[in-house]
Parts: structure tokens; sequence; C-alpha cells
């Protein structure tokens, strides 16, 4: 079992603080919700986690097994197994899908143990038929001229290839039909298992009629100000957020 634990994060942006003392614990085995008003920090929570050198982790701590993230630079933390989808160059002039997906495999093996080309081909087969992806993406250049959605279900795609310990997914669900947001809820649910840990961020209630959660966090005003399970979500999407600001004396 891996687990990833934030504590009493405090990040700013250009010297304005936005997250004021965040706790997290995510196991793998577990899929968390974090929601929230637009402007909230969710997004700033996950460029931290990445290490984004624009947000500044002010005080408290992110740890891997015990290990120091904060210390890690971007390369080391997904080598540790953490996964961000941002973290990934948008665009990357001349390498493949496919050239990019078995490098950074092969960064989280060790010497000599690389995967073979013919695994690794079988595997990328495999997952892109699972996630209906066209083959000819595989040898598209890095995300150059993919569309909103294939670059989404690229993003799971890279997840199912990558297998990480620990994957924080920010608005995966953002501008995608109906049938794409079933496909990408699937990838995810089938990473689901006793290695795998899922922080999926998002502003909607939707993905979650697909993917349910083990927990929901609510963040405002840069902390989680509750937690529940997936009825909460629900409750959300019925009520909005204004019962939870009235509960907790928020203004806006
Ligand atoms: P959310 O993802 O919950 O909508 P964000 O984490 O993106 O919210 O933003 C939280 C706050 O931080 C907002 O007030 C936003 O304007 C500010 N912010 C986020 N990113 C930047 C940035 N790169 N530069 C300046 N301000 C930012
Ligand atoms: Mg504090
Ligand atoms: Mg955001």
């Amino acid at each position: 079992m891996s687990t990833l634990v934030i504590q009493d994060l405090h990040v700013a942006i250009d010297g304005k603080e936005i997250l004021k003392g965040l706790n997290l614990t995510i196991n793998t085995n577990e899929i968390h919700a974090v929601m929230g008003p637009n402007g909230t920090g969710k997004s700033t929570l996950a460029s931290a986690i990445m290490g984004h050198p624009k947000y500044e982790v002010t005080s408290g701590s992110i740890t891997l097994d015990n290990e120091d993230v904060l210390e890690m630079e971007v390369n080391e933390r997904a080598q540790a197994g953490i996964f961000l989808g941002m973290q990934y160059p948008s665009e990357i002039n001349g390498v493949t899908n496919a050239d990019f997906l078995r490098s950074a495999i092969n960064s989280r093996r060790e010497e000599g143990d690389e995967i073979s080309i013919m695994k690794f081909i079988r595997e990328l087969d495999k997952k892109m038929d699972y996630l209906e992806m066209d083959q000819e993406m595989a040898q598209r250049y890095l995300n150059e001229g993919f569309s909103g959605g294939e670059k989404k279900r690229n993003e799971i795609l890279q997840l199912m290839m990558i297998q990480p310990k620990i994957a924080i997914l920010d608005e995966i669900d953002s501008g995608l039909d109906i049938d794409a947001l079933k496909v990408v809820a699937n990838g995810i649910n089938q990473m689901r298992g006793e290695d795998f840990g899922c922080l999926i961020i998002t502003h909607y209630q939707r993905l979650l009629d697909y993917i349910t959660p083990d927990h929901v966090h609510v963040i405002m005003q840069g902390r989680i100000v509750k937690t529940g399970g997936p009825e909460l979500a629900h409750k959300l999407e019925e009520q909005g957020y204004d019962w939870i600001k009235e509960e907790l004396g928020i203004e806006d």
C-alpha cells in the first residue's frame, strides 16, 4: 500500500496565499473526489503536488510513503509514482506518443529492466482498443493537433500505461461529450485496485455518475471544509454550495 499525505498545506501564488492549511490523505485502493466552486484552489492543489514553480509552498508538507515530495524535482515525483496529467508538456515536437509513453514507463524501471518493445506494443494496442482510440494516435507527435477530447483520452492512456501509484486528475471531464466521458471513466475504473489511488478534481458531479468515489471533499477558501461519501456529490449537484457556506458561516 502507498499513501500520499498532505498536511497543513499553505500555497501562495505571487505572494498571495491560495491554499490555507489543506489536509488530505490518499491511500492506494481509494478514489477521492475534490469538488468546489471556481477559484477556490482546486487546481492550485494539483499544481503544488506536481511542483509547478509558480506555486510556492510556504508551509506544510506533502509526503509519499514518508518520502518528502516537496524536496523532489518534477520528474522525480513522476518516478516516485505520482501521476499528474498536466505535468506532461502539451505538445512536444518530434516525439511520438508511443515514444513518450515508453520512455515514461522505463523511467520508473531499473536499468536493464526496460519493457520489451513487443510487450510495450501489445499493452499499448490493448489499452488503445479499450479506450476506443485510433491506432494511428500512437504514432502522432505528442498532443500535436489532438482535439480536446483526444487529449483527455490520451491522458487516460498515459495513466493506464504508466500505472502510477497515485494519480491527480484535474478537470479530466471538462469539454468531453457523454461518450468520451464514459470512456474516460471506464479507464479510471479499470485502474482501481490495491496499487492505485486517485484524486479526481472536478467542478461538476457528472463524472461521478460513472466513477463512484470512496470519499468526496469540498474545498472552499483554500481548505477542505467538508468530507463525505458519494452522496455528498449528489447533494452538491442538487443544492450547490450555498448550504455549506451557511453551515460554516462563510461569506463570498
Ligand atoms: P480552481 O481550480 O478551484 O477553480 P485555482 O486553484 O485555479 O481555482 O485558483 C485559485 C485562485 O488562485 C484564484 O483566485 C485564481 O485567480 C488564483 N490563481 C490561480 N492560478 C494563478 C496564477 N497562475 N497566477 C495568478 N493567480 C492564480
Ligand atoms: Mg496553517
Ligand atoms: Mg481549476
